[in-house]
């Protein structure tokens, strides 16, 4: 059978020159491709452009997964995996729970896969991976031979690809929780209920920083299972950790529990009302740290995100002592880096502080930033000492 291929324009073609790897439903010519095919890719005088994936519903049609004319079988795809995992071997350290394949980014597009000790969790977000699923868990049994494997395929964007929502056990056993450890702390992770694919392994290297300032009074506002609060705690006198939601409260105490620490007190607050009542009650802190949820999902949300950005941060900010740190996050993809270096340092003016970036940071290495494909940065992270 003939390999199915997908035309596209010249200023598709031009896109990929300019190094992007999607082409939109708006620049393809033409093509005889099944949803979800490994196609050939070629301009409109038939020039060879490189090997996609196909989607027959999303407005991104092309992923481009090489430029070479090498075959998509089975072998490709499990030497893409051993690349990634060999990255891994050499920038993880001190954790059992890690990224082990970033999509785009591992140039295997739509494919997340993520490590929680002895178990794997992955998620196929596009048509083409979806069909290869099962090719995919057979690969991923052979290489690290998963006690179990779990698709989080709950997240939305499947919609976009006429995919439904779900999550289910794909192989093997998976407990329902599972103990890892991290930067010498232990965690529950949930694999099949847990945010994203169960936890949030993009911070664990900004954990691992933030212990290094980090000693008297903490503040943890949006602290979920604990992972700031608990790594450092063994430096701290006392850590307050804030949570809106009961079940991440719940966890954060049942990790703190398991560790045997007893100087993190977890609350079910709302973290804009504790920094303004803190304020009111002239508390101080020595470590602040602010890891809100993406305050701008979309474009259109970026003037209230910024305003939420600065409320937190501006009152953060006030509450340190001098010779005290901020520890702060965004990872709204829509607020670039700049932007949110212009809200704390409007932030700063405001609350009358001096203050200097000590570290410029972001997601974990496990999470590698390709420079053509912006979306995968999005973690920004900066450790920030008020003078
Ligand atoms: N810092 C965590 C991840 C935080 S994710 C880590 O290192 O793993 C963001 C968290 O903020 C979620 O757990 C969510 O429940 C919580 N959250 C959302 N809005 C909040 C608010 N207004 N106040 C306090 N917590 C909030």
């Amino acid at each position: 059978m003939a390999e199915a291929q997908v035309v596209i324009t010249q200023r598709g073609a031009e896109r990929l020159f300019a190094g992007h790897l999607w082409v939109y439903r708006s620049d393809i010519r033409g093509t005889d491709a099944s949803p979800g095919d490994a196609v050939r890719v070629c301009d409109e005088r038939g020039r060879f452009l490189g090997r996609a994936f196909y989607s027959e519903r999303s407005q991104i049609s092309v992923r481009l997964i090489t430029r070479d004319d090498v075959p998509m079988d089975r072998n490709f795809f499990a030497a893409r995996i051993r690349a990634a995992a060999a990255f891994r071997e050499r920038v993880v350290e001190d954790t059992q729970v890690c990224r082990l394949v970033y999509g785009e980014a591992d140039q295997f597009p739509s494919l997340i896969v993520d490590r929680y000790a002895d178990y794997l969790v992955i998620q196929t977000l596009s048509q083409a991976t979806e069909r290869r699923k099962t090719e995919i868990v057979e690969i991923l049994e052979e290489i690290f031979s998963p006690r179990g494997i779990v698709e989080r395929n709950d997240p939305k964007v499947r919609l976009l690809e006429g995919l439904d929502q779900k999550v289910s056990l794909l192989a093997g056993e998976v407990p329902p929780e599972v103990i890892a450890l991290e930067n010498g702390v232990r965690f529950h992770f949930d694999l099949f209920k847990g945010q994203k694919t169960g936890g949030f392994l993009d911070q664990r290297e900004n954990r691992r920083a933030a212990a290094e300032y980090a000693s008297g009074e903490v503040l943890d506002c949006f602290t979920y299972n604990g992972g700031f609060a608990l790594t450092l705690a063994g430096k701290c006198q006392h850590v307050e950790a804030i949570d809106l939601s009961p079940t991440a409260v719940e966890a954060g105490r049942r990790n703190q529990a398991l560790n045997q620490i007893t100087n993190v007190a977890f609350r079910e607050a709302n973290a804009f009302d504790v920094l303004k009542q803190c304020d009111e009650q002239g508390r101080r802190f020595d470590m602040i740290l602010l890891d809100p949820p993406a305050f701008a999902k979309n474009r259109a949300s970026v003037p209230a995100a910024r305003r939420g950005y600065k409320e937190i941060n501006l009152r953060s900010l006030k509450l340190l002592r001098p010779g005290g740190y901020l520890v702060t996050c965004s990872c709204s993809h829509h607020i670039p880096e700049h932007l949110f270096l212009e809200i704390i340092t409007e932030a700063a003016n405001d609350a009358r502080r001096i203050a200097a970036v000590v570290e410029r940071r972001t997601q974990s290495r496990d999470h590698p930033i390709l420079l053509t494909v912006p979306e995968t940065h999005y973690l920004k992270c900066f450790i920030i000492k008020v003078l």
